[in-house]
């Protein structure tokens, strides 16, 4: 079932979690203990990252560098499907434009579309570690409007070859990321909901926001956007803390900024028990908010990271 489906139907405000492949190497054994427990939760859908391959450079005995190309995570169309057919829950892959072809992007969606998996998370993706700037491939979609367009042309049957006729349509229900703090390459919040509305307008059909710690910016954002006559439901994305160094990390990893009374709470903290307590609790207090504001879905940043899970879920149901 669609994500949009799933939306239509809810009677009560429906729960997501987000999760990453295991790093390349790693079984797939620890992901699926920690779904065992997830599902419990009864997700409406699990959303799954995608990372794409960076490069480094090897010393070889010569003396010279090899560039190697290298993804740390791979799998996230299979493992979509293995959760899917495992569990009976539906799944979101995400895709990135960066180091995505068009064609290669084009295959993805072929590969899901056979899979029985019709929805989908378009998304940039950020520069690699040795890049300045975001490069998409020589060939590829510059930017999550042109992949959600990409996306759309699929679902009318129009694929890269133009001369393919009769060509069978795929069916996605596409999903895109919004910012309640604004992206930071964005000059200012107006300039980022103008292209937003852009995905919005060429088909997609709800938004998941970043993280944020504070209701008021998911709040006013949900106002921006509908003045903006964006129309289609806002996810709010919200993530646990659960060590200290994330007081540090998340700002610089995400451009999002932590509420005083939280930081306090966390630095406050002397073990690693009661980090993660003070940074449960926060959110649970975020989800009964959100909640009573009337919020579609809460989606869940696991980062395959239990604990702050099972304790918000019961603060909250
Ligand atoms: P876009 O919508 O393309 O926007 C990127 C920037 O370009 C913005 O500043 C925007 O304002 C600007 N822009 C857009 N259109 C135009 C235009 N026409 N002209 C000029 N500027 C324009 N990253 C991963 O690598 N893997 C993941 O699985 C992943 N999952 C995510 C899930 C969620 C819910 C979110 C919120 C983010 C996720 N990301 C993921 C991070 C995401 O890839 C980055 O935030 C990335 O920098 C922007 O992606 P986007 O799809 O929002 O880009």
């Amino acid at each position: 079932m669609k994500v949009i489906e799933h939306i239509q139907q809810a009677k009560d405000t429906l729960i997501s979690f987000e999760i990453l492949p295991p790093l390349k190497g790693k079984s797939i054994a620890a992901l699926h203990r920690i779904l065992d427990q997830l599902i419990e939760h009864q997700p409406s859908f699990i959303n799954v990252t995608y990372h794409r391959a960076e490069y480094k450079y090897k010393l070889l005995d010569n003396g010279l560098f090899e560039k190697v190309f290298t993804r740390k995570r791979p799998g996230t169309v299979g493992i979509c499907a293995a959760i899917k057919y495992k569990y009976g829950v539906d799944t979101v892959p995400h895709l990135l434009c960066g180091g995505f072809s068009r064609s290669e992007t084009e295959d993805a969606l072929v590969d899901l579309h056979y899979l029985g998996i019709d929805n989908v998370l378009l998304l940039r993706g950020d520069a690699m570690k040795m890049e300045r700037s975001f490069s998409p491939e020589p060939d590829g979609n510059i930017n999550a409007l042109e992949l959600v367009e990409q996306t759309v042309r699929l679902n009318n049957g129009e694929y890269l070859e133009k001369d393919l006729t009769n060509a069978t349509e795929t069916n996605f229900c596409i999903g895109v990321a919004g910012y309640p703090e604004k992206h930071f390459e964005s000059p200012n919040r107006k300039t980022d909901l103008k292209y937003l509305k852009q995905k919005v307008d060429a088909g997609a059909d709800y938004i998941v926001t970043q993280m944020f710690f504070d209701n008021q910016q998911y709040f006013d954002f949900v106002d921006r956007c509908r003045a903006a006559d964006i129309h289609v439901p806002i996810i709010p994305g919200i993530k646990p803390i659960t060590t200290k160094r994330q007081l540090q990390t998340l700002p610089g990893i995400f451009h999002v900024e932590l509420p005083d009374e939280l930081v306090e709470a966390v630095e406050a903290s002397k073990s690693k028990e009661e980090i993660r307590d003070a940074g449960a609790k926060w959110a649970s207090q975020q989800c009964k908010e959100l909640i009573e504001y009337g919020v579609p879905c809460l989606h869940f940043y696991t980062m395959s990271n239990l604990g702050p899970i099972e304790q918000i879920m019961k603060a909250i149901r």
